[in-house]
């Protein structure tokens, strides 16, 4: 019994020590100061083709006080060894011990250690993640391919590290990968040997800048290289950079088009930043499987690999795409990866600054890409989510891991963006620059907050703490400013009186207005252009003498430059669209977008929002051309019944079918961008809103063709690429399962992600409930990749017809669902699940389903919200304008 006794002994010690121990809380927001990363080497052995692999990092550390432990984070480590190496050399065997399931560890180290250098050895192994995050493995065919992706906390499960933005260190990174395989990763290779097994290779990768561990990169697979034109010189950089395309097996030359695009933007950045490009070598790698659209890891940038993949057979759209992309992460070379974000809840200023870096990019470099009316559309998109009370800040404070996988949304890019354009635009465009020059060269390498941005562009300027207290205002307060204005005349001087409020849909009632100091501009006629007139609202309300007289048509917002909505009394509203065509393309957009908005706010009739279409309908540029058709289909959707809905599908048809007829189906040889897509959103809202008859047929021939389903075998290339989505998806709607039989059949061999992504597209269009089952279960297996899932499921809950049956298959099949997604996208399952719903009763239902699962779900509790508050305000709206109202607009416009 004594043994016994002992035991228990030992036992209720143990439990008291371990009770001491977890007196201290696992740190699941920042790390403690008391324990920095000074440098890594990391040395990884993987195979693709196997399930697992091995590491040893070694990781110099400096603590700053007498510890016997330290905090960092690890996911799905196996940790066989580790020990801390003391100053003197001296080796204690340490512990690693998961604290939380976030992936925050404790390593002990049996002694208390004083301040001093230290040095962590950990070996350990991991499996290959299969969920997009870390170091993670894709199947493409017989081919298997590692990648990583790392932010903004996935660099844990690849191996044990100081998890955090603020910690930029070297990286010596080395690679052992079986002989046969392409090896890269952040810098070029220094060494390259036979390791000890002589079927496998030892590559040795030159140290790299400092860099914070969300961006550090390695793949290895049967990469295609392609070489690009070498980065010249030039008056910022003396030394060449070799740039390259990697693609999956055979896609090498697909990559040309984007390599010959990307010196003109890498020149474009360093020219005007004056700092040359930080790192030793660019690569463009293209991933089979990924789950954003493009990752900015120092020197060796991923992507989608549809985005960058070009050939004979892409939609124009492409190109525009593969363009804006490749700038935005080659501007975070310098906007995040030079200068760092210290912690995220600065994570906006990276994704801000290389959002507006990349519009300036493109509209210098590609004006036929119309850069911007697109970052425009942009901006009007974040204005959807900053309209509700429940919207986040700019920057939103950060507590834990779910904020940190949330905070990656339109209002952190495209509102982020518009603000800095906003300033920009205040201050102009040299004073801009001086100042994020001065603040690029004084935090190089290392790390720069918003505070210290608004601190450089404040003294720059010499605005002082005006331009202070207003850039803050709109950082760190959600909601769109309105500004209402008015003109009076006495005397024949005109008076412009501006009153700010926050703008709001219909029957929102904000409990803490916001002030905002706002920089508002005035633009007076839209020929003859006079110069634009600003003043700073910093007030309430305030008055400005402007140039004209009562008679002057003027829009509130010139060059569509402000963050901000604006009303104004009917009659000046009715002067401004009468002349708008006078106005540039962003500024009829911005017009466009006050009769949208005034729908939003309640304000507007359907018939006085309808009645702006058919000037708009002729627009000549594409943005401008279908600026309401959102409108259009949610009055479609809302308040069409039976009797109502052939006015307006015919009253749609007859104001675009003529354009769309005119341009056909088929890209011609001199169609410019423009046309290009004029034609994909004329086709899209008359084959999918108003249902044409005579398009659907048109489409569904094509698509029967690409199909064979009337002979000759799947061939997509049969069909034009710029409407084969569209093609696709009518034809499974029209010709039921034999072509949903084909789609699938040429899912099964297709590995040209582009077109899965229309094949995937086409599968969750269908109305057919046996079909739409199977479908939906086809994103439970390993036939639809983790990437892929976001295309199948989005595109079947565009259809209203099939957000019952979703719904329905979701209470059943939720678990399987949510297995498969990676950490920072299973809050969009709730997104998915809310879209197309508009009433008390399925947000009701939305609510019980979701509401017991959020705790697990990362970021749900937000999105939730969120979903529920787009869902109360579309019931609101709906209820307000009323069934009646459309009526009354049908009876007038009777079918000829
Ligand atoms: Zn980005």
């Amino acid at each position: 019994m004594a043994l016994h006794e002992r035991f228990v002994a030992a036992l209720l010690v143990a439990t008291l020590f371990a009770g001491v121990v977890e007196a201290e809380a696992p740190p699941t927001g920042p790390l403690p100061d008391d324990a920095t990363p000074l440098s890594y080497d990391l040395a990884l052995k993987a195979d693709p083709r196997a399930e697992r692999f091995t590491g040893r990092v070694r990781i110099r550390v400096r603590l700053a006080a007498a510890l016997d432990h330290l905090w960092l984070h690890g996911s799905d480590l196996d940790v066989a060894r580790i020990e801390a190496i003391d100053a003197h050399g001296a080796v204690h065997p340490a512990r690693f011990t998961l604290r939380d399931a976030s992936g925050v560890a404790e390593v002990s180290f049996g002694a208390t250690l004083p301040a001093q250098e230290i040095e962590l050895a950990i070996d350990y192994s991991a499996p290959f993640n299969a969920k997009l995050q870390g170091l993670y493995k894709v199947k493409v065919g017989d081919d298997a391919y590692l990648v990583t992706q790392m932010e903004p906390t996935s660099a844990r499960y690849a191996f044990p590290c100081f998890d955090e933005p603020r910690f930029k260190t070297p990286f010596r990174v080395t690679l052992t990968v079986p002989k046969d395989e392409v090896a890269v990763a952040n810098t070029r290779p220094i060494d390259e040997r036979p390791a000890a097994d002589p079927n496998w290779t030892t590559l040795t990768f030159g140290a790299t800048k400092p860099l914070p561990t969300y961006l550090i990169a390695v793949a290895v697979g049967p990469w295609d290289v392609l070489e690009g034109p070498t980065l010249p010189p030039n008056s910022v950089r003396r030394n060449p950079i070799a740039l390259r395309g990697i693609g999956p097996r055979g896609t090498g030359p697909q990559f040309q088009w984007i390599l010959d695009q990307t010196p003109m933007i890498v020149k474009y950045f360093e020219e005007y930043t004056r700092q040359p490009y930080p790192f030793d070598k660019l690569d463009l790698l293209g991933a089979p499987d990924f789950g954003a659209g493009a990752m900015e890891n120092a020197g060796l940038i991923v992507f989608r690999d549809a985005l960058l993949r070009i050939d004979a057979h892409s939609p124009a759209s492409t190109y525009r795409t593969a363009f804006n992309v490749t700038a935005h992460e080659i501007a975070h070379q310098w906007f995040g990866d030079l200068v760092t974000v210290p912690w995220w809840n600065d994570i906006w200023l990276n994704e801000a600054f290389a959002t507006w870096a990349q519009g300036k990019a493109t509209v210098a470099l590609k004006p036929e890409f119309a850069g911007d009316l697109a970052r425009l559309e942009g901006t009007l998109r974040a204005m959807r989510s900053d309209s509700l009370l429940t919207a986040r800040r700019i920057r939103q404070p950060i507590t834990n891991v779910g904020d940190i996988q949330t905070a990656f949304d339109g209002i952190t890019y495209q509102k982020g963006a518009a603000v800095l354009r906003m300033f920009e635009e205040w201050l102009g465009e040299d004073t801009y620059r001086a100042a994020m020059r001065d603040y690029l060269a004084r935090h190089a390498f290392g790390g720069g907050s918003a505070d210290d941005l608004i601190a450089t562009i404040a003294r720059v300027s010499g605005r002082g703490a005006v331009l202070a207290n207003a850039m803050r205002g709109f950082l760190d307060a959600p909601g769109i400013p309105l500004v209402h204005t008015e003109l009076t005349c006495s005397n024949g001087a005109a008076t412009l009186s501006l009153k700010q409020s926050r703008f709001l849909p219909y029957g929102v009632i904000d409990n803490a207005p916001v002030q905002w100091s706002l920089p508002v501009c005035i633009q007076l006629t839209g020929g003859a252009r006079s110069a634009k007139q600003c003043v700073l609202l910093d007030r309430p309300q305030r008055d400005f003498k402007i140039a004209g007289d009562c008679a002057t048509a003027y829009l509130p917002n010139a060059d569509a430059s402000g963050y901000y909505r604006f009303a104004m009394p009917a009659a000046e509203l009715a002067r401004l669209t009468e002349g708008i065509a006078a106005f540039p393309p962003v500024e009829q957009l911005i017009d466009a977008d006050a009769v949208s908005s005034s729908f939003i706010r309640g304000d507007t009739t359907p018939g006085e929002l309808l009645d702006a279409m058919p000037t708009l309908s002729q627009a000549a540029t594409p943005e401008v051309a279908t600026a309401l058709f959102d409108q259009f289909r949610w009055i479609r959707q809302y308040l069409a019944t039976g009797a109502t809905r052939p006015a307006l599908d015919a009253f749609g048809t007859a104001l675009y079918a003529p354009r769309a007829g005119a341009l056909g189906l088929h890209r011609a040889p001199a169609d410019t961008d423009a046309t290009t897509q004029l034609r994909v959103r004329l086709v899209d809202f008359l084959a999918f809103t108003t249902h044409d008859a005579a398009l659907r047929r048109a489409l569904n021939d094509q698509g029967r063709l690409a199909l064979g389903l009337d002979g000759g075998g799947t061939d997509l290339s049969r069909i034009d690429a710029d409407v084969r989505d569209d093609a696709l998806r009518v034809t499974v709607q029209e010709s039921g399962a034999p072509a949903f039989q084909a789609i699938l059949g040429e899912l099964a061999v297709n590995h040209q992600t582009r077109e899965r992504y229309e094949l995937l597209d086409a599968l969750g269009a269908t109305h057919d409930p046996a079909l739409g089952e199977e479908a939906r279960n086809l994103g439970i297996t390993p036939a639809v990749a983790v990437g892929e899932l976001p295309i199948l499921y989005n595109n079947h809950v565009y259809e209203p017809e099939n957000v019952d049956a979703f719904f329905q298959w979701l209470t059943a099949h939720y678990d399987a669902l949510a297995t498969r997604l990676p950490d920072q996208y299973q809050s969009d399952i709730i997104t998915v699940a809310a879209k197309n719903r508009c009433s008390t009763a399925q947000s009701d239902q939305l609510r019980e389903f979701f509401a017991p699962r959020v705790s697990h779900i990362i970021g749900g509790d937000r999105v939730l919200a969120q979903s529920l508050e787009t869902i109360g305000q579309c019931t609101a709206l709906r209820e307000h304008v009323g069934e009646a109202s459309l009526a009354t607009w049908a009876a007038a416009h009777p079918i000829h």
